[in-house]
C-alpha cells in the first residue's frame, strides 16, 4: 500500500514516511491508494478482541511495517490504557487516559511513528508541538510520554481552558514532557506555534541540534487510520447484542468537528463495513451542515463558543480527503477548491461532486436543544451523556423524524460527561452556581450516582508539575530554553 497527496504532486509514498512527515511537500493531506475490503475477515474471526480488529483494520495500510512491530504499536498503545464500550446504541469511545476520543488516535500515534522513525533510520529527535484549546494536547501529553525519540511540547492559553482540563495539563508526568501556559487567548497560541513551525531558521537551529518539529494535528495518516476500528467493532457489538444480523445496514452518527472522526467512518463503509447514512452533527458553528445541505463550504462567519467546545472550529481540514473521493480523485479540482477557500473563505463543489455526498447527511443542534437531549436521556435511560454526544444524539432525532429512517444507529459518544460536569449539571438541574469545577464533578457523582473515571476523581490531589508561563511574543524562546538551545 502506498499513499499519495489529494493535491497530486506526490504519489508512492510509503506508509512510514507519510507517518513521519504528516502533510504532504505540495500541502496535500496523505490518502492511501486504494481501501481494502475488510468486512468479511473481521466478521468471520469469531471472538476478534478490539485489538485483534485494530490490527486487521490498520494492517491492510501499513504494508511496510512488519507484523511484529505493527502488533507491538497496537499492544502498546491501547492494552490496559484504552477500551471501546457499547451501550444500547452509543459507541463510547472515551474510556481512555483522557476520557475523549482523541485517545484511540493518539495513543496509537506515537507507537507507529515510533517505529515509522526506526524503520527510516531518521536520527533526530522529534519534538511534537501543540497548542490546545484543552483536549488535544493532554491526549498528546499521555500518548508521548516516555516515547524514546519523542519530546512533547503543549501550549495553552493561560485562562482559556477548564479547572479541570488545566489541572490534567499541569500534573501531566514523564521525563519528555513540557507544558507552557500563555499569556493569551488559543488564537494567540494557535498562531504562536504557527510561526515556529513557519521560521526556518529555527527550524534550522534546532536540526543542527538534533531535534526535528513535528505536530500530532489531526491530518496525520497515523492519527486517522486507527479511528476506522472502532467502527467495525461496534458493529461486531451491536451483532453481539442482537440489535443486527451479519450484513444488516446501520446509520452511523458523529459529532463533529475537524472531520476526522466520522471520515474515519466513511473510509470503514469503503472497507465493507454495512453503513448506510454517515450522518454528520455539528454544532451551532454549522459550517458542515451548510455544507452538505447546498454544496458550498463557507467559513466567513463568526466563531460561536459553545458548550461542545472541541467542535467549535470552522475549518474541517479532513474534508479536503473526502473532497478528494467525490471528485472521483481529481487532484486538479481539490487545488481549485482550495485555493478558493484560501484566498475567499469559500467554495462551492461541482454538480458531480453534489451527487457522490449521498452517504451523508449533515444537521445541528443549538445549546438549548442539547441541555433538553442531555435531560431525556437521563430520565429515560438513566444514562449520561455529554454534550458533544448530545448533539449526535439530537442530530440523529432530527434525522429519523424528517426521513423516517429508523435504522439500528451508532452514536460516537466522544467525551464522558464528568469530562463537562457543569454543563451535564446545568441540563440536569443540579444547582452549581458558585462552585469550583471539582465540587462540581462530585455533585455529578452524588446526584447521578455514576462513577467519576478514575483519572479525573484522582485529578484533584495530583501533584503539579508545570508552572512555566510565557508571553505571547517569548513562545520561541521558551521552546528554545527547554531543549537546551541557546
Ligand atoms: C475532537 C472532538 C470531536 C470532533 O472530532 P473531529 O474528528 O474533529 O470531527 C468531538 N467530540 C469530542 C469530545 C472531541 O474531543
Amino acid at each position: 500500500m502506498n499513499f499519495r497527496s489529494t493535491r497530486g504532486k506526490e504519489k508512492g509514498v510509503k506508509s512510514v514516511e507519510a507517518i513521519v512527515r504528516g502533510i504532504a511537500k505540495d500541502g496535500g493531506l496523505f490518502v492511501p491508494d486504494s481501501f481494502p475490503r475488510v468486512y468479511e475477515e473481521i466478521i468471520n474471526k469469531k471472538g476478534a478482541s478490539y485489538e485483534d480488529i485494530a490490527y486487521l483494520v490498520i494492517s491492510k495500510f501499513f504494508t511496510d511495517i512488519k507484523i511484529r512491530e505493527l502488533k507491538g504499536a497496537i499492544k502498546d498503545a491501547y492494552t490496559d490504557r484504552f477500551k471501546v464500550e457499547v451501550v444500547e446504541n452509543f459507541l463510547e469511545l472515551y474510556h481512555g487516559p483522557t476520557c475523549a476520543f482523541k485517545d484511540a488516535a493518539l495513543l496509537f500515534l506515537p507507537q507507529i511513528m515510533k517505529r515509522a522513525k526506526n524503520i527510516i533510520g531518521a536520527n533526530e529527535e522529534i519534538v511534537i508541538l501543540t497548542a490546545t484549546s484543552g483536549d488535544t494536547g493532554k491526549a498528546a501529553l499521555e500518548g508521548f510520554k516516555d516515547v524514546e525519540g519523542f519530546k512533547v511540547v503543549v501550549y495553552y492559553p493561560k485562562d482559556g481552558v477548564s479547572e479541570i482540563q488545566r489541572k490534567q495539563m499541569i500534573t501531566q508526568e514523564g521525563d519528555n514532557v513540557h507544558v507552557i501556559a500563555i499569556e493569551g487567548n488559543f488564537d494567540n497560541a494557535q498562531t504562536g506555534v504557527k510561526n515556529i513551525f513557519g521560521d526556518e531558521e529555527l527550524k534550522k537551529e534546532l536540526l543542527e541540534k538534533g531535534f526535528r518539529l513535528s505536530s500530532a494535528n489531526s491530518i496525520n495518516i497515523g492519527r486517522l487510520i486507527p479511528q476506522i476500528v472502532y467502527y467495525f467493532y461496534g458493529y461486531i457489538k451491536l451483532i453481539e447484542n442482537g440489535k443486527v444480523k451479519e450484513g444488516d445496514k446501520i446509520n452511523v452518527v458523529v459529532p463533529t468537528g475537524n472531520f476526522g472522526n466520522i471520515l474515519a467512518a466513511y473510509y470503514g463503509k469503503k472497507m465493507g463495513l454495512p453503513i448506510d447514512k454517515l450522518i454528520c452533527a455539528s454544532n451551532e458553528n454549522k459550517v458542515l451542515t451548510d455544507f452538505f445541505n447546498t454544496g458550498i463550504y463557507d467559513k466567513r462567519r463568526e466563531l460561536i463558543l459553545t458548550e461542545s467546545p472541541s467542535m467549535d472550529i470552522l475549518l474541517s481540514s479532513n474534508l479536503e480527503r473526502l473532497l478528494y473521493e467525490i471528485s472521483n480523485r481529481d487532484s486538479e479540482e481539490i487545488n481549485k477548491l482550495m485555493d478558493s477557500l484560501n484566498t475567499n473563505g469559500v467554495y462551492e463543489i461541482s454538480e458531480s461532486m453534489k451527487e457522490n455526498l449521498s452517504d451523508f447527511y449533515g444537521d445541528f443542534a443549538t445549546t438549548g436543544e442539547v441541555y433538553k437531549a442531555i435531560n431525556e436521556v437521563y430520565v429515560k435511560k438513566n444514562y449520561l451523556i455529554d454534550t458533544h454526544t448530545g448533539v449526535a444524539y439530537v442530530v440523529h432525532k432530527k434525522y429519523v423524524e424528517k426521513t423516517g429512517d429508523n435504522k439500528e444507529v451508532l452514536i460516537a459518544s466522544t467525551a464522558s460527561p464528568f469530562k463537562f460536569p457543569r454543563s451535564i449539571c446545568n441540563s440536569l438541574g443540579f444547582e452549581v452556581d458558585f462552585m469550583d469545577d471539582f465540587k462540581v464533578l462530585n455533585t455529578l457523582f452524588e446526584e447521578s450516582k455514576n462513577e467519576i473515571p478514575e483519572s479525573l476523581s484522582n485529578l484533584e490531589k495530583k501533584k503539579v508539575i508545570h508552572t512555566k508561563t510565557s508571553k505571547i511574543e517569548d513562545m520561541k524562546k521558551s521552546l528554545k530554553e527547554y531543549l537546551g538551545v541557546e
